[in-house]
């Protein structure tokens, strides 16, 4: 079976790599494991819409479906300008491996469009919503493949393409799509879900480990919705973050920054720079703006990549100066960054494990409306909790006896559930 012909050190090369790895450390039939190399479908497929202005344009959309040997696929869908058919089918295979992972009746799928959203009115952001679920309409559905929010895609967009699946098969099906705003099915405890597993990953390091909250310093790279629920839930445990960044820099306190303050002062100031808040005061003596170079390679106990992939790789893993990487964002760390780290004995928690809570979550909102039945916030976390540790238990054992890294445990452990289903 031919293999993505790659040049350069890349998120689906370094995924690939990985897998290669695992393979070899679980003593997988390596025939079977080829069959995990890539999908088993790829959609391309034009977006056409008529723009404001009265002109019509086409964009590209996706859907890569990577393995359903466990269950329907189920992956996010994004809208960015560097969405490319590589960087779906690299997601869709993380996706794989993460509701393997988790224990979940799940395949692995992702979507997406290449565009801005943000170069989009109202109207023609519907427009381009709808029109990617008329395109995609023939290959997903509740029991086939259930897309959710990713990257710039939101409950509202959910709603929108919910209601146009609804259309297409002629009976409203809110079990078609997770990630819904709560009056259509969706979940309680949802938004907060992702980061409140990786809370619940960190809590585990620390009983692990053995390591005091308050003794604990924390960066993290991304206040988005990810990001910014980890920070608050750490903070009320007692973490001390002292760096916190978004898109265009980020901002330190070395007396440590309160989250919930930091996401009121950036609603009136739009942006994080400026916001050194510490109890009630926003502007902090000895705050300052730093870069995210700086706020990655800065001397804390704890980095936490929650923003995008690619951000470690072989140029900058050797400044790492954390003992603790904490993977929330999607392949934040490239094979060769994550081998460079691995020789300077850091703890990498990996992607599938440490953002697995949100996935946790949609699962529990595709029951909820299959079920018609609501769940309350309180039994989603304590959900997402429960399966989160046993996944991390699971993945540390393996670690112990193989004397691997997590990353190489959670790989390893994923790959042969899926293998041992397809046998
Ligand atoms: P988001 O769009 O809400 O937030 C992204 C954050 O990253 C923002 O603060 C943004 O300013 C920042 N950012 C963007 N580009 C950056 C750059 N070049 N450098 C530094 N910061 C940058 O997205 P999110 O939902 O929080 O997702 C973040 C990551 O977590 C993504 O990789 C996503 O795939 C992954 N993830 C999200 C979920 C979820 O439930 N939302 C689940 C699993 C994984």
């Amino acid at each position: 079976m031919k293999k993505f012909d790659m040049q350069k050190e890349n998120f689906l090369d370094s995924i690939q790599k990985k897998i290669e790895r695992a393979i070899e450390l679980s003593g997988l039939s390596s025939e079977i494991a080829e069959q995990i190399r890539i999908p088993q479908r790829v959609v391309r497929f034009q977006v056409p819409i008529v723009r404001d202005s009265g002109k019509k344009e086409i964009f590209l959309g996706y859907r890569s479906q990577h393995n359903n040997t466990l269950g329907p696929y189920k992956g996010g869908v994004r809208f960015h300008p560097k969405v490319s058919e590589k960087e779906v089918v690299a997601l869709s295979i993380l996706m794989s491996l993460k509701n393997s992972l988790v224990g979940l009746p799940f395949g692995g799928a992702k979507g997406g469009i290449t565009i801005n959203p943000f170069n989009l009115s109202r109207r023609e952001l519907e427009e381009i919503s709808r029109q990617y679920v008329r395109e995609i309409f023939p290959f997903i559905g509740p029991d086939t493949d259930i897309p959710a929010p990713d990257v710039n895609t939101n409950p509202h967009i959910m709603a929108l393409m919910v209601d146009e699946y609804s259309k297409l098969a002629g009976k409203f099906t809110p079990e078609s799509f997770t990630g819904k705003p709560i009056e259509l099915g969706g979940l309680e405890g949802r938004k907060e879900a992702t980061g409140y597993g990786a809370a619940v990953i960190l809590e585990k390091l620390q009983e692990t480990y053995n390591f005091s909250p308050e003794k604990t310093t924390l960066a993290i790279q991304g206040f988005g919705n990810v990001g910014e629920h980890f920070a608050k839930y750490v903070f009320e445990k007692g973490y001390k973050i002292v760096a916190l960044s978004e898109k265009n820099g980020g901002i330190y306190l070395k007396q440590g920054l309160d989250p919930e303050k930091v996401s009121e002062c950036r609603k009136i100031n739009n942006k994080i720079a400026g916001c050194y808040c510490r109890g009630s005061v926003c502007d902090f003596q000895g705050g300052k703006e730093i870069s995210n170079k700086e706020l990655l390679e800065m001397d804390v106990d704890v980095l936490v990549p929650a923003a995008i992939e690619d951000a470690i790789t072989k140029e900058n893993a050797s400044n790492i100066k954390a003992k603790y990487i904490l993977s929330i964002a999607n392949g934040p760390l490239t094979e060769k960054g994550e081998a460079i780290l691995r020789q300077n004995d850091k703890i990498v928690v990996p992607d599938i494990l440490a953002n697995a809570g949100g996935v946790i979550a949609s699962y529990l909102e595709w029951i909820q409306n299959k079920e018609r039945q609501l769940k309350k916030k309180e039994e989603v976390l304590k959900e997402v909790s429960k399966r989160i540790s046993q996944a991390f238990d699971r993945v540390w054992k393996f670690k112990e006896e193989k004397g691997v890294s997590l990353g190489e445990a959670a790989f390893s452990l994923a790959l042969t559930r899926i293998v041992n289903n397809i046998r």
